[in-house]
């Protein structure tokens, strides 16, 4: 299958005829075939975007919003086959896959019902005969740019908004998982969503990300990514005066004080730690321990471990899958020499998986570091696979400094039976999602999404904020006193 373009309602190859393999994660099997597009194909997207975008923002909110629910029905009646696609060519396993595609669901319906909110504020003004108000505006054609790790969740929180604050955009999926972005052009055309609201542009992030970023008619860059990408993106942006919205790394935590429930910190950390294979931005990759807590969570977490079955996410046994590719395989692997040079210890895995169906994909053992200090690279850079770090803390104050001392700032956990202690950590504890009693990941697409210091820069995916991101406020004032009345002047009277 070759994946070409979604222009302007149609698929179309671009002007190259270079086109790149897509493979399935836990197989090596070659799914399709995706183009490799170049700076003109974004010119001709961006130009029927933004010949769309006029008549589009003229569409009333609630009629925009009927496409999403059509999209969103669309995408549950195919759920099955949508999370089947996602599963093979990004490798999380089918019951994650499930998750995701339901999570594109449930934002369909939510941004949907935007259509009839879109809530601006109506204000008393502070003159006499006069009205103020202001109002949410769609800012034209906007640019998204997505990872690999949730291909369509992450699409859907940056579309589905756009979509229904009357803006065209552009979307640039990962080149790992293109399929996903295909399937929902798929749905975008099926679902009668006028020609060049929603276009698809395949192709490296050097080559279209940077020809989206440089285009002048792109006024939002919405990006997904790691943080040494999103710092390119936004130096590039700030030359061109972007608007642009950084959901980047993370290096998250999870604490686990002496009160806690052992057994339920521990399904919550391996569910947060080797779900996706450690692949999710919020996933757990350091587990902050209480001393007294250490031993006993220690031997129960290695316990568990030893249970993971590791495979082909297509087997509904399996609960973990392969990592992206080799290169993420051999990122991974790196760090398990780093860790042992500075002085942790290996406990559990720090191999990559050979033998029998491991060879064929690209497998990770569940890995397990004790005896981490805060200051070690492996306790602070973001490793993106199946890999724990276990540090030891004597209080409830340390275990806060620990989990702030990093660049990151995305999700944080902590398992406590103090009341008192749970209501301190959710204030003190510095990222953008907080967990009482479970890991660190688990986020509902109405509420606001994303990240403090070098997760983010200030903007939200995800629940209204996520408009604030595709709308311009524009403020109005109606005066109808007949006379000329002058604002902090005419007030006095
Ligand atoms: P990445 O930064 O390599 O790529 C992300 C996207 O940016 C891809 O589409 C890529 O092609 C594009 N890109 C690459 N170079 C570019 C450039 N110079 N200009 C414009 N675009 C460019 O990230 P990835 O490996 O696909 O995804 C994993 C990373 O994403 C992890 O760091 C993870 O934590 C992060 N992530 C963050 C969130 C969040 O909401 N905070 C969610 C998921 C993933």
């Amino acid at each position: 299958m070759k994946l070409t373009n979604f222009v302007n309602g149609g698929f179309q190859e671009g002007q190259n005829a270079d086109f790149v393999p897509v493979t399935n994660p836990a197989t090596g099997e070659e799914l399709a075939e995706v183009q490799r597009s170049t700076a003109p194909d974004v010119e001709e997207a961006v130009k029927a975007a933004k010949a769309a975008q006029k008549k589009w923002a003229l569409v009333p909110a609630p009629k925009r919003a009927d496409y999403l629910y059509e999209i969103g029905r669309l995408m549950k009646e195919r759920k099955e086959q949508l999370a089947t696609v996602l599963t093979k060519e990004m490798g999380k396993v089918i019951e994650e896959g499930r998750g995701e595609v339901q999570e594109g669901i449930d934002m369909a319906f939510y941004m949907a019902g935007e259509g009839r909110r879109l809530f601006g504020e109506t204000t008393p003004s502070e003159l006499a005969d006069k009205f103020a108000m202001s109002v949410r505006a769609p800012i034209g054609v906007v640019g998204l740019i997505t990872p690999w790790n949730f291909p369509v969740a992450i699409a859907t929180w940056k579309s589905f908004p756009a979509i229904v604050a009357g803006n065209t955009f552009i979307w640039k999926p990962a080149t790992e998982t293109p399929m996903m972005a295909y399937e929902m052009a798929k749905i975008f055309k099926e679902a009668g969503l006028p020609d060049g609201v929603a276009n698809i542009v395949f192709g490296s992030g050097s080559e279209v990300g940077t020809a989206m970023i440089e285009h002048r008619d792109i006024r939002v860059i919405s990006f997904t990514g790691s943080t040494d990408t999103g710092r390119k993106v936004a130096e590039l942006g700030g030359r061109y005066l972007k608007k642009v919205s950084l959901e980047m790394g993370g290096k998250n935590a999870v604490i686990v004080m002496d009160d806690a429930d052992l057994d339920l910190a521990v399904d919550g950390i391996l569910w947060s730690a080797f779900g996706t294979a450690g692949q999710r931005c919020t996933a757990c990759s350091r587990v902050i321990v209480h001393k007294d807590a250490k031993e006993q969570l220690q031997q129960r977490l290695l316990d568990k471990m030893d249970k993971l079955t590791i495979g082909d996410g297509m087997d509904e046994t399996v609960k973990i899958g392969p990592v992206i590719n080799k290169k993420a395989l051999e990122k991974i692997h790196s760090y398990i020499e780093i860790g042992k040079q500075e002085g942790a210890e290996l406990v559990r895995g720090g191999e990559i998986l050979t033998g029998g169906h491991y060879d064929k994909g690209n497998y990770y053992a569940p890995t397990l570091f004790a005896g981490v200090t805060p200051d070690m690279r492996i306790a602070q850079e973001e490793i993106f696979g199946p890999v724990i770090s276990l540090i030891e803390v004597a209080s409830f104050e340390e275990a806060i400094e620990v989990n702030n001392g990093v660049i990151y700032g995305l999700s944080s956990s902590i398992f406590t039976a103090d009341v008192n202690r749970a209501f301190k950590a959710q204030r003190d504890l510095d990222t953008g999602i907080v967990y009482i009693n479970a890991g660190t990941t688990g986020a509902e697409i109405h509420l606001p999404f994303g990240g403090t210091k070098g997760t983010g820069n200030g903007h939200r995916d995800s629940g209204v904020a996520a408009l604030d991101v595709f709308t311009e406020w524009k403020s109005i004032y109606v005066d109808f006193s007949g006379k000329l009345q002058r604002a902090q002047i005419d007030n006095e009277a």
